[in-house]
């Protein structure tokens, strides 16, 4: 499984996979219809379009290189009114196979109602849309914090290994907060000190490690007891941390 990282718009990424055995040809979130098939016309093909949730910045290439390539478009049932151009109603824990490769699906709401992750186990990947990005989640636009709360949960139980490949270039922003209410966390300085390299030579931060979030993003530490005492709550449920976190982030 090979993964090309496209930056579309001014943050957003989307991805093309590409399963070299089977020459079947991937694109997750596809922002933008030219930068996207710029990268698409060097492989002459596209099977599939995955979509994590409905918001525009996912899914406006859709319908134009669906109607290019025959592509066909993959999403959460529950937004089968909200996907353009979607053909396959995805269920949460479905299981999926494209070429060689498989993917689960991991439904994640909270950002939005029927936002899900496409999870490839085999590979140790997964695409995570707006609800976990390196050191940050997405808004809760639609979910409760709860929902949001239990979403990355899930996504906190997946290996450690596991790579995350999330839907925007957040990192430097979000490793502002982190570092202002987890400020002695040594992991996320010397994290940062590698944002800034790469992103200096204009690099992207992704993909991550779960292995490393777990360290260093605060909204996957709502349980632990330095963090609740860093924003002054040490009695707060980690459900509460989360919810104050998100509320903070929100006024950041
Ligand atoms: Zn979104
Ligand atoms: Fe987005």
């Amino acid at each position: 499984m090979k993964i090309e990282i496209i930056p579309c718009l001014s943050d957003n990424y989307s991805y093309l996979i590409f399963d070299k055995e089977t020459d079947t040809i991937l694109i997750v979130d596809p922002s933008d219809f030219n930068v996207c098939d710029k990268i698409i016309k060097k492989y002459k093909k596209l099977d599939y379009i995955l979509n994590t949730h409905h918001h525009t910045d996912h899914v406006d290439g859709n319908l134009k290189l669906k109607d290019k390539y025959n592509a066909k478009i993959l999403g959460f049932e529950g937004d089968k009114d909200r996907i353009p151009g979607i053909d396959v109603f995805l269920k949460d824990n479905q299981k999926f196979n494209v070429g060689n490769l498989g993917f689960k699906v991991i439904f994640i709401p909270g950002h939005t109602r029927g936002h899900i992750a496409f999870y490839f186990e085999k590979n140790k990947v997964v695409f995570t849309g707006d609800t976990l990005f390196s050191l940050g989640c997405g808004k809760v636009f639609e979910g409760s914090n709860e929902e949001m709360f239990n979403s990355l949960n899930k996504l906190k139980s997946l290996p450690s290994e596991t790579k995350i490949y999330c839907g925007h270039e957040y990192t430097k922003k979000n490793s502002n907060f982190c570092l202002k209410y987890d400020s002695n966390n040594h992991s996320l300085k010397e994290k940062i000190i590698t944002i800034n390299s790469k992103l200096k030579k204009n690099l992207p931060t992704i993909p991550v490690l779960l292995g490393d979030e777990l360290k260093t993003n605060i909204f996957l530490k709502c349980n632990d007891p330095n963090i609740k005492h860093s924003i002054g709550h040490k009695d707060y449920s980690d459900l509460e941390i989360f919810s104050k976190l998100r509320d903070l982030k929100d006024n950041f």
